[in-house]
């Protein structure tokens, strides 16, 4: 019968010693002399390595092992043996059969005695670009197909895929329905900044009409077509009609935001509540941050311990600490009278109806109320048409959610349900009504009030893993000038 490959995860947590395992992994580290050798493996399953030994019997040299190269046994007896092994070296993948024991070291708890050890793969230590030394985060992102192989990248990925998964997990607990929105979109009205156009058309020579401008009947949707910035209008039509809906989608935004927070493609989380308002909104965005949260902090308790250790020695009180207290309510009028009278110089003067910056977000979660923040009631002026005014005419129901070291993570708002007061709205916001005639149906045909928000994913990734650059947290980022592999 032949042997099952365990994962290393399993492996160290076995409690079923001396018995025989298969493990395959790549190489961290290798270590030893010409009497025992130990090599580090890895394989992604978990952030600890486990260690292999190859040891010798009493008195005689390396190895009593098979070591197996390109399916030729290079060696397994005698003075070759030392040699053989170097060529194990970092980033090589190997598969090793050996008896699973307790192990003698520190640092440890079980380990592997090599019998067979098959090189599936070499890594050229000349020209590996990962070697033991560290590695900047920058460099890293110049190699971004190879960074997986690190434990930084390895924790980041772990994360990220628990939170995806909790992020369905949470909604489909609660009863949401997953809607899959469309990503190339015919509507350039979303209001949510540049898009990308997408198009069949020859850039060199596009086919022009009589005045001139580019023909896009003769496109391959038969009119202009865009990279969807959110899926909000499409998942409000769902909300509509199932209630309680969600999406979790690439957005994508074209604008030139060369920051540690932005990039111009990234994933997005959308739930939208048919009969929701504002407080609901806000009660729904808080329980579901803090239980992403928890269940980051429940279920990958390992890679946040490494991430604490290795970038930021706070992370897991600040994990805590969300998951523990409420956040803060107040509204942006009252946000602003903060602000005017901090003691803070701004780089950006606050008055009432200027949109905050950055530096103000953080001002009020990190400084003065020391926990995050759900800002609402913003003036109309600054946030989307879709946003229900308020009575004072002045402010509508916005809602963002304010992270320490973030900024802004969730943005939201309960939507005008009126048709009357949402197509004011869009003609004095030159929204183009006839192109959004689908989504004011909704409001001619059993409207209702709703409300819903987009949580930037990998926003709340660089926050659970406390990484500084939200180019560290996406497998390949997308920011200006960077779309390379
Ligand atoms: P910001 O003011 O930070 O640029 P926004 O107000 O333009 O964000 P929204 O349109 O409200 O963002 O999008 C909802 C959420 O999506 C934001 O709260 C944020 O978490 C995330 N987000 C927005 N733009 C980006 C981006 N370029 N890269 C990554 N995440 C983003
Ligand atoms: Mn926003």
């Amino acid at each position: 019968m032949s042997l099952k490959r365990s994962t290393v995860k399993a492996l160290l947590a076995s409690q079923n010693l001396d018995r025989e395992v298969l493990v395959k992994g790549w190489v961290r580290s290798r270590r030893g002399n010409k009497y025992v050798q130990f090599i580090a493996v890895n394989d992604g399953s978990i952030i600890h390595n486990i260690q292999i030994v190859a040891v010798s019997e009493q008195g005689k040299e390396l190895p009593l092992i098979k070591l197996v190269w390109e399916k030729e046994i290079v060696a397994n007896t005698g003075p070759s043996s030392e040699e053989a092994f170097k060529q194990i070296t970092t980033g090589a993948c190997l598969a090793i059969r050996g008896q699973l024991v307790a192990s003698q070291g520190k640092g440890q708890a079980v380990e592997i005695q090599a019998t067979e050890i098959t090189v599936l793969g070499a890594a050229d230590p000349e020209a590996y670009p990962l070697q033991k030394k560290a590695t900047s985060l920058e460099h890293l992102r110049d190699i971004a197909h190879l960074r997986p192989r690190t434990n930084t990248f390895g924790a980041v990925l772990r994360v990220r895929h628990a939170l995806a998964f909790a992020i369905h997990d949470y909604f489909n607990r609660n009863g949401f329905f997953y809607v899959h929105t469309p990503i190339i979109t015919g509507s350039d009205a979303e209001g949510a900044g540049q898009m990308f156009r997408v198009t069949t058309l020859p850039p060199e020579h596009p086919p022009r009409t009589e005045d001139g401008s580019v023909d896009f009947t003769q496109d391959f949707f038969g009119k202009p077509t865009n990279l969807t910035v959110s899926g909000q209008l499409e998942g409000e039509l769902a909300a509509m009609a199932l209630g309680s809906i969600y999406t979790f989608g690439p957005t994508f935004r074209a604008e030139n935001s060369n920051t540690a927070r932005h990039l111009a493609e990234f994933w997005m989380i959308e739930p939208e509540v048919a009969f929701n308002e504002l407080e609901e909104n806000m009660d729904l965005a808080e329980d579901f941050l803090q239980s992403l949260v928890r269940y980051a902090l429940e279920h990958c308790a390992d890679d946040l311990q490494f991430l604490n250790d290795q970038y930021d020695k706070e992370l897991l009180t600040r994990l805590s600490f969300v998951v523990d207290n409420a956040f803060q309510r107040l509204t942006y009028t009252e946000a602003v009278e903060i602000l005017k009278s901090a003691k803070q110089r701004f780089e950006f003067p606050v008055d009432w109806g200027t949109d905050l910056q950055s530096e103000h977000e953080r001002y009020l979660v990190e400084k003065h109320f020391k926990k995050p923040v759900i800002l609402t009631n913003y003036p109309k002026e600054i946030k989307a048409f879709y946003m229900k005014l308020d009575d004072d005419g002045r402010t509508v129901r916005a809602m963002d959610v304010l992270f320490p070291g973030i900024g802004e993570i969730i943005g939201g708002s309960q939507r005008e349900e009126d048709y009357t007061k949402l197509t004011t709205r869009m003609a004095d916001m030159h929204v183009p009504a006839d192109e959004l005639d689908w989504y004011l149906d909704t409001r001619r045909f059993g409207t209702a009030p709703h409300a819903g928000f987009g949580l930037g994913f990998e926003r709340l990734v660089l926050f659970v893993t406390g990484m500084s650059n939200i180019r560290d947290v996406i497998p390949f980022p997308r920011y200006p000038k960077n779309a390379a592999f």
